[in-house]
């Protein structure tokens, strides 16, 4: 199996490599100064085998993968219904830093865009807020098995220039989403975005999700199988944000983007994959990391709705 699947990530990066097309994020300096052409692939199995090929040791800010993972702790901090209250599960069809709520329900429409992610900051538990990050640093580290670290200059530079994001948490704030301070839930957020993986830590991580919750390598538990369940049905529906439609149709996973270039997909009992390559298309998706998934997801069969 070893040499088919090592195989198989070499001739899908190689038919890849060539896309340059999309741009890098460049809404702040930092993202807009990386390497345009990194380019790496990493596949971990739910019993904690690593494939790699590539720039997969390359660091890289989490961004919007972390919304998955912060979910997943405020699911844990406070239950489902809890939780359920302020943050509905239905996809969007929008970009994901939209300034909306449902206009009936008046909740985020789901934890994967700008909205519902500052609303799972703001639901974290916590003395202080240095403690409440340093419970989202660890609880992250725990599904990649080992202790990630925090990006401040890129932190510095999202904070300086993220008054969209601070609308945002205003807005909810008016609604009584968020229940205190909107800029802390709004700071926090803009910390958990910047924390620092590889391509290897987040095939790690979405395996830690495909194990059920626990981390192959460790075997330490970062998650509740019922809530691996709820946050995999959200990353299904709505991972991809407007893109998501088509991501489900030729991919097939439960899966989450980031503007730092990463993308992340759980085949769930099966594996873990993850792409880093930060030039992205209209909705925000790494263009490589996209094709590269739909590539893997053919030549491996990886659908979940696929028959054999
Ligand atoms: N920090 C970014 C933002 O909130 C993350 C967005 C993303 O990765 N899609 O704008």
């Amino acid at each position: 199996m070893s040499n088919v699947v090592d195989a198989i990530l070499c001739r899908v990066h190689e038919l890849c490599r060539d896309d340059t097309t999309g741009q890098v994020a460049d809404y702040i300096p930092e993202l807009a100064a990386v390497t345009p052409d990194g380019f790496g692939i990493a596949l971990t199995t739910a019993d904690g085998y690593v494939y790699e090929v590539g720039d997969t040791r390359l660091p890289f800010t989490i961004q919007s993968i972390s919304k998955p993972f912060t979910y997943a702790l405020a699911l844990a901090d406070r239950g489902l219904d809890a939780v359920a209250n302020k943050i509905d599960i239905e996809p969007s069809g929008e970009p994901f830093n939209e300034i909306s709520l449902d206009p009936i329900t008046e909740r985020p429409r789901n934890p994967m865009i700008n909205a519902g992610a500052i609303t799972s900051a703001s639901l974290i538990a916590g003395r202080s807020p240095q403690d409440r990050f340093e419970r989202i640093r660890a609880s992250y580290s725990r599904y990649a098995g080992r202790s990630l670290t925090f990006n401040d200059a890129v932190y510095r530079s999202e904070a300086r220039t993220g008054n969209r994001n601070r609308a945002i948490g205003y807005m909810l704030r008016s609604f009584d989403i968020i229940e205190h301070d909107p800029d802390a839930a709004v700071d926090l957020y803009f910390r958990q975005c910047s924390i620092d993986v590889t391509a290897a830590d987040l095939a790690m991580m979405a395996a830690t999700m495909a194990n059920n919750g626990v981390n192959p390598r460790t075997r330490e538990r970062a998650l509740a199988p019922a809530l691996v369940e709820r946050v995999l049905s959200v990353m299904t529906t709505c991972g991809m944000y407007d893109g998501a439609g088509d991501w489900v149709a030729q991919v097939g996973m439960p899966a989450k983007s980031g503007v730092g270039g990463g993308i992340l997909a759980v085949l769930p009992g099966q594996m873990g994959i993850a792409v880093y390559s930060p030039r992205l298309d209209s909705h925000g998706n790494s263009v490589r990391g996209v094709a590269a998934c739909r590539e893997l997801s053919s030549r491996l069969e990886l659908h979940f709705l696929h028959v054999t």
